[in-house]
């Protein structure tokens, strides 16, 4: 499919009134799959202004045919489902695989779908954290996200650190809410040397920057650490290109902006030159044998070649058919197109924000496009929580991020020009 309006983003494109955005929305290739989800409506029936797709996305209207035939299919097969499913169970998770690597820009032998993000980043950590008693700090971000924090904070404990002494931060400056690349070089430089892992959000939650993540990669690998990213927030938000990008290891969850449920099943992806080193440490379970002879029990583990050998255990079909279900339909439009539409879609936000006339709130995500995916930040001032409380009263549904964050993300399936327009225009009157 192809995106064929303003190519280039410049605001004095952009008018501030409802007849533009209308227009826009009337021009939008992708707009007739707004109509393929389920919007939450309030008790009068009105679509409420949904903008937290970055924290769960909304329901695709097929998810529910996807499970209902795997429901249909255990009813009638029993076991036998595993190889007589419309969609054998057995290698379920093979129908996933290629859509899921076209999204972040991999090859198939580097993804696979498999547990949940945080269980994910362990097993990951298993195999490319591996400290020596002089290399042995891992870098995250300052403002990780929680989960991500306890996991390198606790694998650095397993292996006998203080974390006090293993984390470190990559921190934005006083003043400052953005992370600068220099920074991280200048770390590399001082501590280089006693790092052996960088574990670094693609896109962070909490302000929506989107990192350089090649560059990342090769900062890391010259200083001889490992490096993995997480992508919950990037995954069907932006293109990481995680092949070329060559980072070591990622994981990225699917009940973002892969609208697959909440609690679905996690994405992780190992960097082709590593599927196939059988030395690597791992956690081994039966599903990650060899398919060959994974049913007889009596061979020595003998890893598939790539990511499919980090799985353990035959995986839920249920949460996979809803994955299928929103996967399916990302491949029909492709991540270039949805991309595109983003880029116009949040620039358009970016705009309307802009227009209004208050020093209470403040945009803090970066405004280049190749630094953020379809999220904006408002930091309000003084912390005042007040504000999305009206939102949410108006039935505008974004989130608030302590200590002072509304985040808000048009999504490029679902949110049109209009409820942007809408949502800004109720903000002014919240103001
Ligand atoms: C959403 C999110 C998580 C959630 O982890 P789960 O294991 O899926 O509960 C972890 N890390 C980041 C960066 C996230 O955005």
């Amino acid at each position: 499919m192809e995106y064929v309006f303003l190519v280039k983003i410049a605001f004095s494109m952009f008018q501030n009134t409802l007849a533009f955005a209308q227009a826009q929305d009337a021009k939008d290739p992708l707009k007739s799959y707004r109509t393929k989800f389920h919007i939450p409506k309030d008790a009068e029936g009105n679509e409420w202004l949904y903008f937290c797709g970055n924290s769960l996305g909304l329901q695709p209207k097929v998810t529910q045919e996807y499970i209902q035939q795997e429901l249909k299919d255990w009813a009638n097969l029993g076991v036998e489902g595993h190889f007589d499913a419309k969609n054998p169970w057995m290698p379920y998770h093979e129908f996933l695989t290629e859509n899921m690597a076209k999204i972040v820009g991999a090859k198939p032998i580097e993804v696979v779908i498999m547990n949940t993000l945080t269980t994910n980043l362990h097993l990951l950590m298993v195999s490319f954290y591996q400290p020596t008693k002089t290399k042995y700090k891992i870098v995250i971000e300052s403002d990780a996200f929680p989960s991500d924090r306890y996991a390198v904070e606790s694998q650095l404990k397993f292996h006998g650190f203080d974390p006090k002494e293993g984390l470190l931060e990559w921190k934005p400056r006083k003043g400052e809410e953005l992370l600068r690349m220099e920074d991280l070089e200048t770390m590399l430089e001082a501590e280089g040397d006693e790092i052996a892992l960088l574990m670094i959000g693609g896109v962070n939650y909490y302000t929506g920057q989107y990192l350089d993540i090649k560059k990342i990669a090769e900062l890391g690998h010259a200083k001889g650490a490992m490096v993995g990213i997480d992508l919950a927030h990037g995954a069907g938000n932006i293109q990481p290109n995680l092949h070329d990008s060559n980072v070591d290891f990622a994981a990225w969850c699917t009940y973002k902006y892969l609208n697959s449920g909440p609690g679905s099943l996690a994405g992780l992806f190992v960097h082709e030159k590593h599927a196939h080193n059988k030395e690597l440490n791992r956690f081994a379970g039966w599903w990650g044998h060899d398919k060959e002879t994974r049913f007889n029990m009596r061979f020595d583990f003998n890893p598939i070649p790539g990511a499919e050998s980090w799985q353990l255990s035959n995986p839920p079909i249920l949460s996979m058919a809803a994955i299928k279900a929103s996967l399916d339909m990302f491949d029909e439009v492709g991540m270039d197109a949805l991309r595109e539409k983003s880029e116009t879609l949040t620039a358009y936000f970016e705009y309307l924000i802009n227009e209004i006339d208050t020093d209470r709130i403040k945009i803090i995500t970066p405004s280049n496009l190749a630094e953020r995916g379809c999220q904006l930040s408002i930091q309000v001032k003084n912390a005042d929580k007040s504000l999305h409380q009206k939102l949410i009263d108006r039935h505008i549904i974004t989130d608030w991020r302590e200590p002072d964050v509304i985040r808000c993300a048009p999504v490029p399936l679902y949110n049109t020009f209009q409820d942007v327009y809408r949502m800004v225009d109720e903000l002014k009157k919240c103001l």
